[in-house]
């Protein structure tokens, strides 16, 4: 992808979310960059590739209530990763509520049957289910239509053998406050 670095939009735990234009086709862009050191060992590189090939897979992932991931870019030498994304002029739903406060009812039902959607999609997608495992405001991005997208899948896992296998549905992931007690236990979770 051809394209040039706009204003910072935004921080997370793992990197930075600047604005993008890809100068190819003039589509606008979120781009989030995480740096793994400037002349990487050779085991953060590995780790870079290994998040390349995720958001390779997550390419093929095509529905309106999910982020669609554009590509990505692996930079060696700098040590910087970019992935590019559909941009959401709103941005994150934590953030909408900071700005304007409660949700009324009619628009709470909305953005949660679009949640839920996009939810239901990852779950049956044909050929292995994806479980999100962070679902939480900072994480539901929204469009300039009013569309909400589940974003950030650093979390998520394609399930390749059963939902009890030991290391399949035990893991530890997601942020504590917006986890449920079966995932922090470590007992075994599933889809539900
Ligand atoms: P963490 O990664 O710690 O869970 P986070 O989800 O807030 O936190 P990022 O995914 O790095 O972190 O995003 C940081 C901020 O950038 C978001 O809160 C959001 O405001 C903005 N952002 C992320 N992706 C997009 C996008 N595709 N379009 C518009 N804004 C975005």
């Amino acid at each position: 992808i051809s394209w040039q670095r706009g204003q910072l939009i935004g921080a997370g735990s793992f990197g930075k979310v600047f604005f993008g234009l890809n100068t190819t086709s003039g589509e606008l862009m979120a781009v989030k960059q995480i740096e793994y050191g400037g002349q990487p060992s050779a085991s953060a590189r590995s780790t870079a590739h290994a998040l390349q090939r995720e958001v390779r897979c997550l390419q093929s992932l095509q529905h309106a209530n999910i982020v669609r991931y554009l590509g990505v870019e692996r930079d060696d030498v700098s040590g910087v990763l970019s992935i590019f994304l559909e941009y959401c002029a709103g941005g994150s739903i934590a953030s909408l509520l900071d700005k304007f406060g409660a949700f009324n009812e009619a628009l709470t039902r909305s953005y949660l049957r679009m949640v839920l959607s996009g939810l239901h999609f990852l779950h049956t997608r044909p050929g292995g289910g994806i479980l999100h495992r962070d679902i939480k405001g900072a994480n539901v991005l929204v469009d300039a239509l009013g569309v909400c997208k589940l974003a950030d899948f650093g979390a998520s896992k394609v399930l390749q053998a059963d939902l009890t296998s030991s290391d399949g549905c035990r893991s530890l992931r997601g942020t504590p406050y917006w986890m449920a007690p079966e995932v922090i236990k470590q007992t075994g979770h599933g889809y539900p």
